[in-house]
């Protein structure tokens, strides 16, 4: 197949290229790696939307099932300006490793919509939310494609998608998205458990590497569902939150930053920029803070070949999609800087969007105990398999886990068969 100009986008590049670098190792038959390089079925749709102006505005929007192979397919729903086909179906592959990683059934898929929902109204976001989702009803099903919440979208988008999908049916379907609110099938634990993946992560990491969490200074690039609760929860653990940053400015103290604080002012002020006991930082520049855990929760392609050799962080634990280019994956790692990868360190979301699925699809709910109980048994099951994994292999994490990952699917493929 000759390269496809309509997944043209940076993720897509970055996604491919990592499959690419394992794909010699695993001794992958040429068909099959050509087939996990491009998506099972994608579509893009238009949602005419009416604004609160009275104008028609058409968005476009997209839904990539990267592969079936081991299940339904799971993946999350972004709002954002930078989403186009390339970068949905590289983030819809992404989720295919991540879910065989983890042990789980489902492929990988990604929706997205090209909007800024930081300038809609609530009632402008329902009713895009609700046409899209008419739009790729023929795409979605709770034993086809369950959608989730991801950059730009939350737990009320959830409940929109929720709503919309079961009226269509006659009855409520639960099972269709994950991420809802807690009163309509949400799970306990789901709102946190990105953030909390990611600290079982990182108390692996920090096993492994005979050091200690606590005490770790740590800087955060986003503060939305990922980064303000993994900021919170390594804060409880006793490690020091110096930097963090959302969209709207970044906020530096080397003592340390008190993030309960932190979150009330984000709270009043929508944006962590302006809070006192701290010095203002530059986005750029915040990446490039002494630390020892730098923690990338927002965009993709932050960390570049042009800022990587300036990253001072010994261990990056990726909490967003993609956010390190393979160009600074390779300086990264000749600096001896040990990257916890995005598939493995940010499941967390999907292990307990699993769990979600699985309550509802059985109208029976747990406590937020036994699913933080079995996030890191599963969690911490994973991180020791890909070490290993490195270890013998004598690489770096990230090859280690898609190495996981993409075997999982592969062999998956020879086992079913080619249909028909
Ligand atoms: P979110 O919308 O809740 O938060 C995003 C945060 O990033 C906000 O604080 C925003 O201000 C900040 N941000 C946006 N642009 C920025 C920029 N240019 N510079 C600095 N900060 C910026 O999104 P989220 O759900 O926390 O997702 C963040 C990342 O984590 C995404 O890459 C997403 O794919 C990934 N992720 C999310 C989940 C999940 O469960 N939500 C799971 C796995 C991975």
């Amino acid at each position: 197949m000759n390269e496809k100009s309509e997944f043209d986008s940076e993720l897509f590049r970055t996604a491919t290229s990592q499959l690419d670098a394992v794909a010699g190792r695993l001794g992958l038959e040429a068909n099959i790696h050509e087939r996990l390089r491009y998506p099972r079925r994608a579509l893009v749709v238009t949602v005419p939307t009416q604004m609160d102006n009275g104008r028609t505005e058409v968005f476009v929007g997209y839904r990539v099932h990267h592969n079936t192979v081991l299940g339904p397919t799971k993946g999350g729903l972004r709002y954002h300006m930078d989403v186009n086909l390339g970068e949905v179906t590289a983030l819809a592959m992404l989720m295919s490793w991540k879910c065989a990683i983890m042990g789980l059934p489902y492929g990988g898929a990604k929706g997205g919509v090209r909007c800024d929902p930081s300038a809609m109204s609530a009632r402008e976001l329902e009713h895009m939310t609700r046409r899209y989702t008419a739009e790729i009803m023929l795409m979605i099903g709770p034993d086809l494609d369950i959608p989730a919440p991801d950059l730009g979208t939350n737990e009320q988008i959830m409940a929109w998608m929720m709503d919309t999908y079961s009226m269509t049916q006659g009855r409520t379907v639960p099972g269709v998205v994950t991420g809802k609110p807690l009163l309509v099938g949400g799970s306990a634990g789901r709102r946190e458990a990105t953030g909390r993946g990611i600290v079982y992560a990182l108390y692996q990491a920090a096993r492994r590497l005979g050091q200690e969490l606590k005490g770790w200074r740590i800087v955060v690039q986003g503060f939305g569902n990922v980064g303000a609760v993994a900021a919170r929860l390594l804060w409880r653990e006793g490690c020091l939150i110096v930097a963090v940053g959302d969209v709207r400015g970044g906020v530096y103290n080397p003592k340390g930053l008190d993030i309960r604080q932190l979150e009330s002012h984000v709270a009043e002020a929508g944006t962590v920029a302006g809070f006192p006991a701290s010095e203002a930082v530059g986005s750029a520049e915040l990446l490039e803070l002494p630390c020892d855990v730098l923690i990338p929760a927002a965009l993709g392609s932050q960390i570049r070949q042009d800022n990587a050799h300036r990253v001072k962080a010994s261990i990056v634990a990726e909490g967003a999609n993609g956010p390190t280019t393979p160009e600074a994956d390779t300086i990264l790692r000749d600096r001896g800087v040990t990257v916890i990868p995005d598939i493995l360190a940010n499941a967390g979301g999907v292990v307990v969007s699993y769990f979600e699925w699985v309550q509802g699809l059985q109208y029976y709910f747990w406590r937020e105990s036994e699913i933080t109980a079995r996030l890191q048994e599963i969690m911490t099951r994973a991180f020791n398999r890909v070490w290993v994994i490195a270890s013998k292999e004598g690489t770096d994490l990230r090859t280690a886990a898609l190495m996981e990952g993409v075997r999982r699917v592969a062999d998956a493929f020879k086992l079913r068969g080619l249909y028909p």
